[in-house]
């Protein structure tokens, strides 16, 4: 049984299937959607260049060998070997394992900064990505419609904090929608108020970070290929800056200033699925603790991967302090949270799976990083394939076809909008199905909007949209 259909879980069920003969295992996969996501496409999704479906990847159709279950896994009994789930109509259900697989990869990550649960959205499922690319229209709209300039402004402006890799791309690519907003609405309209026809107020988008540079994890070539991006859009970043205060009408910056704006994108990172600290098995930086053959210490039949497990990187021994290793705890570092890692421990965890079954010989995780790529769109990225840098549009077709290679279909309609976006206008059209309060920052399931009738959620909620 695996839990969770990301890029871990999915490669777990289509390599268990390819490794194990029929007669041999039933493999059940429970996720809450029927869809694989393919999240690096996300900024692409909020900024209308990709329809929301050209990004899922349908688990029936790549998976026809797998017994898939729709629901959200509730907790693990490790005695009885059950998992609980709650399906999507609320029902609970129960389902007995051999073999488990844990693949709940992460959420949202956040900070104790007053305002953000109530004022901020988060960038790590699809619900949220909808809702982006619908408040970003609907800002620009109003503004265009304001008579009053201070709030004009205050609705042009979009802040992002986190200038990883997610935020990053929202904010480069962000501008660029709002840009081509700006400039269709921009045209002499009866309807468009003084405020805006004076042409004073331009889309402004602010990048905050703590951390000295951009793209503080990724090597520093990226970082300059971004920061020049960003610039050239007048992206206006922040370095060495966070955020004291959320509220309604803007955010406080920690430097004392305050920018009026409608739009705060909380992109500092994300931390496991809760669902980790319930099954009370050790973990480390709330990861759970796996060898190197993904086994959980003690539960021969137990396994875990992706952003959930705390994987040992045996390409990157712990830099020695003292001759004892950094913190005498463990030998190597652990791999970092990304698509890249989590789809080839799944591999790995199929394998050892199907080893504890006497299929083969159980083999530990060992990935050389083949390096990054950062889409900023409009031809324009920052990759390093291999080692070797590249910018412009060089790296923006080494980004492109490696998304389409990376994903598990849908390639054709993927390609296919991104010829539509190269020839059409952006469409300025929000549809309103995703509001503010069924995306709220503190959630244990991005990947589901909350629904009216739903019990009420961790922290409290903006609802005036
Ligand atoms: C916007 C964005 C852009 C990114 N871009 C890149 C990139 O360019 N390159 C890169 O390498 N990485 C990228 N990443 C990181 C990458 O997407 C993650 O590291 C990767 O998704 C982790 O895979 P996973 O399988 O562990 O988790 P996920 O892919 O998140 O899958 C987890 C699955 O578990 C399901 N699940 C969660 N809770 C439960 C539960 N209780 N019961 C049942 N199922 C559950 C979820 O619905 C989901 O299907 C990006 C992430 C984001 C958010």
């Amino acid at each position: 049984m695996i839990v969770g259909a990301g890029f871990a879980g999915h490669r777990t069920a289509r390599a268990l299937s390819r490794i194990l003969p029929r007669d041999r295992a039933e493999i059940v996969l429970l996720n809450p959607t029927d869809y694989f996501l393919y999240l690096p496409l996300l900024p692409q999704v909020a900024t209308g260049i990709l329809e929301a479906r050209r990004v899922t990847v349908s688990l029936a159709h790549t998976l026809p060998r797998v017994r898939l279950v729709l629901g959200e896994a509730a907790g693990v009994d490790l005695e009885a070997r059950r998992v609980a789930y709650t399906d999507p109509e609320g029902r609970h259900g129960e389902l007995a394992y051999d073999r488990l697989v844990l693949a709940v990869g992460s959420v949202n990550k956040l900070l104790p900064v007053p305002g953000v649960a109530e004022y901020a959205h988060g960038f790590r499922g699809l619900p949220e990505a909808l809702y982006l690319r619908d408040h970003i229209t609907r800002q620009t709209e109003l503004a265009a419609a304001e008579a009053d300039a201070g709030e004009c402004a205050a609705r042009c402006t979009f802040v992002v904090v986190g200038a990883g890799y997610t935020g990053t791309e929202v904010a480069a690519q962000g501008k660029l929608f709002t840009d081509a907003l700006y400039a269709q609405m921009a045209r002499p309209r009866p309807t468009a108020r003084a405020a805006w026809r004076s042409g004073g107020t331009q889309p402004r988008w602010l990048l905050l970070d703590i951390a000295p540079r951009v793209l503080p994890e990724l090597d520093r070539r990226l970082s300059a290929t971004a920061d020049r991006v960003l610039r050239s859009r007048s992206v206006e970043i922040r370095t060495g800056t966070s955020v004291r205060e959320a509220t309604e009408a803007g955010v406080w910056l920690d430097d004392g200033e305050f920018v009026p704006t409608r739009t705060l994108v909380w992109c500092v990172g994300v931390r496991p699925d809760p669902l980790v600290d319930g099954v009370g098995l050790p973990v480390e930086r709330g990861r759970l603790l796996v060898t190197p053959q993904l086994n959980v210490p003690g539960h021969p039949e137990v396994f875990a991967c992706g952003d959930a497990a705390a994987v040992p990187d045996l390409t990157r021994p712990v830099r020695k302090k003292d001759g004892h290793g950094g913190d005498g705890q463990r030998d190597f570092e652990l791999t970092p949270m990304t698509a890249q890692h989590a789809s080839r421990q799944g591999d790995v965890a199929a394998r050892n799976v199907a080893a504890s079954l006497g299929h083969g010989e159980a083999r530990p995780y060992k990935h050389h990083d083949l390096g990054f790529a950062v889409d900023l769109g409009g031809l324009k990225a920052a990759a390093n394939p291999l080692g070797v840098p590249l910018s412009g549009p060089l790296a923006d077709a080494v980004t492109r076809g490696y998304h389409l290679a990376a994903m598990p279909g849908n390639r054709v309609r993927v390609a296919a909008d991104w010829l539509l976006d190269a020839v059409l206008p952006r469409q300025a059209v929000q549809l309103g199905l995703v509001r503010s309060w069924s995306v709220p920052l503190d959630t244990a399931s991005p990947e589901l909007a909350r629904v009216p009738d739903a019990p009420a959620g961790k922290g409290p909620h903006r609802t005036t949209e």
